[in-house]
């Protein structure tokens, strides 16, 4: 699976910098499932654990999906 959106590519091309909620809305999923993997999704893709730290509304996001995705392992609280 090497298709990348292109969006995703010139988000993930370009140095840390603050993502709109809709970036990172777009990228959530993805961001997830890098971090459930045990990869480290942070430096994979520096702009979006910034953005969950100082945005409710995608930390809630995240937080959703990452119990999702983590359901059979132990998702964080
Ligand atoms: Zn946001």
């Amino acid at each position: 699976m090497t298709d990348t959106p292109a969006a995703l590519r010139r988000i993930l091309g370009t140095p840390a910098r603050e993502l709109s909620c809709e970036e990172c809305f777009e990228l959530l999923d993805v961001y997830v499932d890098v971090e459930s993997s045990g990869a480290d999704a942070a430096s994979a893709m520096p702009g979006m654990r910034p953005h969950l730290l100082g945005c409710p509304a995608c930390a809630e996001e995240h937080d959703a999906l990452l119990a999702f995705v983590g359901e059979t392992g132990h998702p964080e609280g």
